[in-house]
């Protein structure tokens, strides 16, 4: 098989609000909830497979508007003695397990990993990345000093601040020729820093929130009964791939025929995501995210 086969579609989001998709709620150090994060590099994340989770949600909710379909296709498997149907745009594209059948999605979701990352500055907000997230999506030109930036913010050799960080400005630093997908005034506001102060610099900057728990009980507060949330900032971008497989090679018989159709369902779901958002805590104002592509700005 050729590469083209598995060839992703790389899609740009940024979050609208803090997300917080929590690894189960145990204490690490000042925080009760915190969020899940790449293994090796200690970044937060937005698993595939939670976005696949929300994904098929609502592309569900997408093909209700044109057709009935049964609430068992909306998770895949057996719901109140009713299976899923096996053949609908919502089944082929996420799957599906029935007692004769069992087909696995034609829509593969990556995590979603962070590119630019929204810190205050003494100038305002601005957006650090790496030369290694950068070579992640295919631009290979740029590198940093440990300890030192690069930035258009700033001249040569004037320092700037990352919250409580003061580095100096080793070059300037241009990205306006490329990611046509990211909005300008981002780009604009571009800092690059090392893999080592980066990991650093976003883990001291995440959104903590303290929450009132609810007794589900009585629905009403606890005395006293405080929690604190984790959450990735709102205004992040990040990126994940989607591979679509082609349906024609597995034995369906659906209106989703090709990768092309897959991508389309999987599309379905953004202005969703842009409105229900993702991960936990959506009914307090976390997790919706906004799909960025060159004609949305
Ligand atoms: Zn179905």
């Amino acid at each position: 098989m050729s590469d083209a086969e598995y060839k992703p579609t790389t899609y740009f989001v940024m979050s609208l609000d803090p997300i917080h998709i929590g690894t189960g709620g145990y204490r690490l150090g000042r925080v009760d909830n915190t969020i899940v994060r790449e293994a090796g590099t200690n970044l937060p994340k937005i698993p595939g497979t939670s976005i696949e989770g929300s994904a098929r949600t609502y592309v569900y909710y997408a093909e209700q508007e044109n057709k009935e379909i049964n609430e068992a296709c909306a998770v895949g498997k057996e719901l109140n003695k009713v299976e899923p149907c096996g053949i609908c745009p919502v089944c082929v594209t996420f799957g599906f397990t029935t007692k004769k059948k069992s087909l696995h999605g034609m829509a593969q979701f990556s995590d979603a990993r962070i590119l630019f990352f929204p810190v205050h500055s003494m100038i305002g907000p601005v957006w650090v990345t790496t030369p290694k997230l950068l070579s992640d999506i295919g631009i290979d030109k740029f590198s940093v000093a440990d300890e030192h930036i690069r930035t258009n913010l700033v001249d040569k050799g004037k320092k700037l601040n990352l919250g409580w960080l003061y580095l100096e400005n080793e070059e300037k630093f241009d990205l306006s020729s490329s990611l046509n997908e990211i909005p300008t005034d981002i780009k604009n506001k571009a800092v690059l820093i090392s893999e080592k102060l980066f990991s650093r610099v976003v883990n001291s900057n995440l959104e903590v929130r303290t929450s009132v728990s609810i007794d589900p009980r009585t629905g009403t507060a606890e005395d006293g009964a405080l929690f604190t949330y984790e959450a990735i900032p709102r205004a992040t971008i990040l990126w994940f791939d989607l591979v679509a497989n082609d349906p024609g090679k597995f034995d369906v018989d659906s209106s989703i025929k090709s990768k092309e159709d897959v991508i389309n369902e999987v599309e379905k779901s953004f202005n969703y995501f842009n409105t229900l958002g993702i991960g936990g805590m959506q009914t307090k104002g976390f997790g919706r995210l906004k799909r960025l592509s060159e004609d949305s700005k």
